[in-house]
């Protein structure tokens, strides 16, 4: 799961960070709106963490422009400003959640995981491809009742791949899914974490490599 972290704040960017991060996020950080903007272009995240504080365009301002552009992407607004007024703005204009500085880090965890639970299994929170069954909100997959044990980043792949089923999903999106900036991972990566799961998975589902753009999950 991937998370945008707006915050102009270096300390608290890199408390954040260094806190997602082992919490199993993929965590990618911008001091500015602006270049959240740009980023959000380029990728897709699963998550916008967001300071209301920035220098140019503010917190609120992004909030409302990443709405009218009509990404659905769950916002969690984190300032250092507590009072009501803001956070029933920072909702009002598009937020999902708020939590007010100073904050404890399993607590911005725990949301940001309630979050994007909330959106990805909006509608249906299990996945069933063939023999293979996943868990979203738990984050647990199963070959019929053999729970399998997935590391964080073959969980990403397979979570992709199986919420994209029967169709290819391409090398660079997979690679996204698991990734931040500062991790080197490559789509030759991606490839080692295909073929784990290929071992993991064994009979209950395929996945087929679609030469020259990436993998497609298949019932058997
Ligand atoms: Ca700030």
């Amino acid at each position: 799961m991937r998370i945008l972290v707006v915050e102009d704040d270096a300390l608290v960017a890199d408390a954040m960070l260094r806190g997602l991060t082992q919490s199993g996020f993929a965590v990618d950080r911008v001091d500015r709106a602006e270049r959240a903007e740009a980023a959000m272009q380029r990728e897709a995240f699963d998550l916008l963490l967001v300071d209301l504080g920035l220098p140019g365009m503010d917190g609120f301002e992004f909030v409302r422009r990443v709405r009218r552009a009509g990404h659905a992407v769950p916002v969690l607004v984190v300032t250092a400003r507590d009072g009501l007024a803001d956070r029933v703005n920072a909702l009002d204009i598009g937020g999902d959640d708020y939590l007010v500085k100073p904050f404890a880090m399993p607590e911005l965890a725990a949301r940001c995981r309630a979050l994007i639970r909330r959106s990805k299994a909006e509608g249906n929170p299990q996945v069933v491809v063939g023999g293979l069954h996943l868990d979203l909100p738990r984050r647990e997959a199963r070959v019929g009742d053999e729970p399998l044990d997935l590391t964080p980043r073959e969980w990403a792949v397979l979570e992709c791949l199986a919420l994209h089923a029967g169709q290819v999903v391409r090398k660079e999106r997979l690679q996204q899914a698991v990734s931040s900036w500062n991790d080197d991972i490559t789509t030759n990566a991606v490839e080692v974490y295909v073929s784990r799961l290929r071992g993991k998975l064994g009979e209950a589902v395929s996945i087929r490599t679609a030469r020259g753009l990436g993998y497609r999950l298949d019932e058997n």
